[in-house]
């Protein structure tokens, strides 16, 4: 074999089954998928125009993406050189290990969290001090604690992926004046837009502040872009410009940059996602309230419930047409529309027992 020893150690990524897949396996006609986070209202119908009218396909993209970095450096409130533009917050996550992590080094996560994260400290040979979450939360204490004098960098999923719990803006200040200033923090934000608690931090303003921030956010999610691989890093110029060298010449292709802009531009198509989620949500909540099934407050467009048979759930509701994604620590549901949250309602409550009245049609 010719790769790194450490690679046969990981898996390469296995995603969710497509509805096409499960269709067919089970003969069935109708199939929902609340696996993958995606946006179930699709993406802001300017990102569709952009990306219709883009016809230079035979010019490389802008590398630099000047009008995309001035646009959302205008909308964040900083300096354009403060982006780092990836193929999703997936790349910017890759860039950043591959830049910053060696053989020797480590890094400090939770450990019910973003895969992504340990699997390129793997790749670059670096070490994963693994800190469990408390309640489905973040321990920053844990964390800080975990902290050695290898530890290269820190990840905090803001809200968490797969759990939907988050830090508020007080516990992740007082974390960020702990971090020693040689350890990096990443604060991946990918469903911010979906947080509505008051205290969610407010966490551009801190990059100025804290030169060792560095924050994700991405347009696959809330945005409806999935399928476009655009996301990006924010943080100060100096820490920015350390990565530049790491990135692939032409890593963002250009009808991503038109359509990513043109979604960057209907905030309203936003607001109105998030607030769907919401309503969505409440419908899921209330019948888990109602049947007394313990689950994890989200702040994100998933709702996890912890349970030790999330397989067995997850095959069953797959067998009736809904896929959900099962972790070893619990079941993760997307929020779909309120169509589909009813549906999946019905699949629930076949499974835990009576279904819900008033609420399946
Ligand atoms: C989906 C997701 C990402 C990556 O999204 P991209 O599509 O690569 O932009 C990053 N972090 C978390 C926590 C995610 O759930």
């Amino acid at each position: 074999m010719f790769v790194k020893p450490q690679l046969k150690t990981l898996n390469a990524y296995v995603p969710g089954k497509t509805t096409a897949a499960i269709k067919k396996e089970h003969g069935l006609g109708h199939v929902i998928k609340l696996a993958s986070n995606e946006n179930p209202y699709g993406a802001s119908p300017l990102a569709i125009k952009a990306y219709q009218n883009f016809t230079d396909f035979s010019i490389y993209p802008d590398g630099s993406v000047l009008a995309l970095r001035e646009k959302t450096a205008k909308f964040l409130g900083v300096e354009p050189n403060q982006l780092l533009f990836g193929a999703g917050a997936d790349e910017v996550i890759q860039m950043v290990s591959r830049a910053i992590l060696s053989k020797g080094d480590n890094i400090v996560l939770a450990d019910d969290t973003f895969i992504q994260y340990r699997h390129h400290a793997v790749i670059e040979g670096a070490e994963s001090k693994i800190v469990p979450l408390i309640g489905g939360t973040h321990d920053l204490e844990g964390m800080l604690k975990a902290i050695d004098p290898f530890t290269r960098m820190v990840w905090v999923c803001n809200p968490n992926n797969p759990t939907g719990t988050y830090v508020n803006s007080h516990a992740l200040e007082a974390f960020l004046h702990q971090v020693p200033d040689n350890v990096l923090v990443i604060l991946d934000e990918a469903y911010l837009e979906y947080a509505v608690a008051e205290d969610f931090p407010k966490s551009i303003p801190l990059v100025n502040k804290f030169k060792n921030l560095l924050i994700l956010r991405t347009f696959s999610k809330a945005y409806g872009l999935a399928a476009f691989r655009i996301g990006y890093g924010v943080g100060a110029g100096e820490l920015i410009a350390g990565f530049e060298t790491a990135r692939l010449p032409f890593n963002t292709t250009a009808p991503s940059q038109e359509a990513a802009m043109a979604a960057l531009a209907d905030q309203g198509f936003v607001a109105q996602c998030a607030a769907k989620n919401r309503e969505a949500m409440a419908l899921l909540e209330g019948f888990l309230n109602k049947k007394g099934i313990a689950y994890y407050p989200s702040q994100a467009n998933f709702l996890f419930i912890p349970l030790n048979n999330s397989r067995e759930i997850a095959a069953f509701l797959e067998s009736i047409g809904i896929i959900v994604r099962p972790f070893p620590t619990g079941l993760r549901i997307s929020i779909g529309t309120k169509e589909e949250i009813s549906e999946l309602i019905g699949g629930l409550g076949q499974w835990f027992g009576k279904a819900v009245e008033g609420v399946i049609k």
